[in-house]
């Protein structure tokens, strides 16, 4: 297998050094488990949480150990019942070629249905943050407003449409013009606005006359302290990342912005509600996986896929990731179909 490990931590933003690429020996395909080509590797933001050793809900990584990820592999042989060669799961193997896995941590996928790749980003783990983040906290209703940033992306970008699906007013905040032509052109948000735009503040406001009843928390940073005079009084706030925070090396600098945070949260009422998709699997999944089947399919849905071509170029797009260089769902071509 060639795959990619972890070399060492990074200090800030990722670097080149802090991966190593490398082929090793797979060990033999043991009772109940299943050899797997890998096809399509996901690449998202929380990996950079686990390659430090800072407090977090996930163990960090170890260093030499593979980078850790979703992925759509292909089984080459299989020693588990139900699971056969040739057939195509949806796996945790991480950031490599091939890999031995146990055959009940697979499941199974119907390249008929849906592309393959959608496993990993709109029919997902990303698709199913934004549902049921905004669903079970957000509870939009018909005629609210409610933003979100990172808005091309793939929690982002769901989370607006089903805002809209649900009557309420979506508006996406993104980087750069070409973002916000597809958020608001192609995603049918009702408006989107670049967060590097020196107006930006004042955009913002612009398109919230009414204030903002739901603030879907991707980014943190300047564009929350944007975002936070403009919630409602019972304003809700589902926290599901920080993305603009994952590179700092410390605290953030500037002046403590905790305390007129909680000055928001006492004068207007707001409910703030940090969420990791995993505690929502088992109440929520089985709705999203028909909601959202039918919403792809039928186009209310739509998505964007960011695909790079080989395991070896990971670390680049990865890290460009972190600063927005990419445009949809990051996936990494591993293998052809
Ligand atoms: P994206 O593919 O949207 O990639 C991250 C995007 O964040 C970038 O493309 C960039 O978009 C934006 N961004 C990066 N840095 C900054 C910054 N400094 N200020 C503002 N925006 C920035 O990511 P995902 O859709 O996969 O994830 C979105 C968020 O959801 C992340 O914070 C992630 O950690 C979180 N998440 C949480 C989960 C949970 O269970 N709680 C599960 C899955 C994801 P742009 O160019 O538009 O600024």
């Amino acid at each position: 297998s060639t795959r990619i490990v972890l070399a060492s931590r990074p200090h800030g933003a990722p670097v080149e050094e802090n991966f190593r690429l490398e082929t090793a020996q797979l060990p033999p395909v043991g009772r109940g488990q299943v050899l797997l080509r890998i096809i399509y590797l996901s690449l998202d933001p929380y990996m950079r949480g686990r390659m430090s050793t800072a407090e977090s809900y996930a163990e960090p990584m170890e260093i030499d150990d593979v980078m850790v990820g979703g992925t759509v592999a292909q089984v080459l042989a299989s020693r588990y019942p139900g699971v056969d060669a040739g057939d195509y799961v949806l796996s945790y193997s991480g950031w490599q070629t091939h890999a031995v896995e146990d055959g009940a941590r697979v499941r199974k996928l119907d390249a008929r249905r849906a592309p393959l790749s959608t496993a990993l980003g709109v029919l997902g783990m990303p698709g199913f943050t934004a549902y049921a983040g905004l669903l079970a906290i957000g509870r939009p209703v018909a005629g609210e407003t409610v933003v979100v940033a990172a808005a091309s992306g793939p929690v982002g970008s769901v989370v607006g449409q089903i805002a809209k699906l649900q009557g309420a007013r979506a508006i996406g905040i993104a980087g750069g013009p070409d973002k916000c032509d597809y958020v608001r052109g192609r995603l049918g948000f009702d408006e989107a606005v670049d967060h590097r735009s020196p107006e930006f503040a004042e955009q913002l406001a612009y398109v919230v006359p009414d204030g903002i009843d739901v603030y879907f928390e991707n980014v943190g940073g300047p564009v929350t302290d944007t975002v936070m005079p403009l919630l409602n009084t019972y304003a809700r706030v589902p926290v599901c990342g920080l993305v603009s925070q994952y590179n700092l090396p410390g605290r953030p600098d500037g002046p403590d912005r905790l305390p007129a945070f909680m000055n928001y949260v006492l004068t207007k009422s707001l409910s703030v509600r940090g969420f990791i998709q995993s505690e929502f699997v088992d109440d929520w999944y089985p709705g999203f996986l028909m909601d959202m089947s039918d919403w792809v399919q039928s186009k209310r849905v739509r998505y964007r896929e960011d695909i790079v071509d080989g395991v070896e170029n990971a670390p680049a797009a990865f890290m460009g990731l972190l600063e927005g260089r990419n445009f949809g769902k990051l996936v990494v071509r591993v293998a052809e179909e």
